[in-house]
């Protein structure tokens, strides 16, 4: 896949969270039963395994709306997953202010993890909270 394999599930799905100076959407770029053909939806609310809708599909190394899309390019949704599909493919570097993630997991859960914040510290935020605070009171506690 042109978005790097590595990255890619077992079924084929690759995550990711892409950071712009406005927040952070969440994208999911799937195989199709069309060779060179890779389907995008985007994460509209927090819900975070399901409420994905189509916005496009990257059809011979382009990223392009189809009719079944659900948004129209002028959405910010689609804008920044246009502007960063060219670092994607590993062609050209992301705009300014733009950061990109592939999505882990949390270290200690196995969740999968969304905001740019958890997925650079490794896990959520409620892992955070119970793992992360419990050591430093064993660490205080001697
Ligand atoms: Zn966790």
């Amino acid at each position: 896949m042109i978005l790097n394999r590595v990255h890619s599930d077992r079924n084929g799905i690759v995550m990711v969270t892409i950071g712009h100076p406005g927040g952070y959407y969440v994208y999911k770029v799937k195989d199709c039963a069309y060779p060179g053909v890779y389907y995008v939806l985007v994460r509209i609310g927090a819900d975070t395994y399901k409420n994905y809708i189509y916005i496009g599909a990257i059809v011979g190394g382009f990223f392009k709306l189809t009719r079944m899309s659900k948004l129209r390019s002028s959405r910010p949704e689609v804008k920044v997953f246009a502007r960063a599909f060219g670092y994607l493919c590993g062609k050209s570097s992301l705009p300014e202010g733009f950061n990109v993630h592939y999505r882990t997991r949390c270290k200690y859960c196995g969740k999968r993890l969304t905001t740019p914040k958890s997925i650079k510290l490794g896990y959520g935020p409620i892992c955070r909270k119970r793992y992360i605070h419990s050591n430093e009171r064993r660490i205080t506690n001697g």
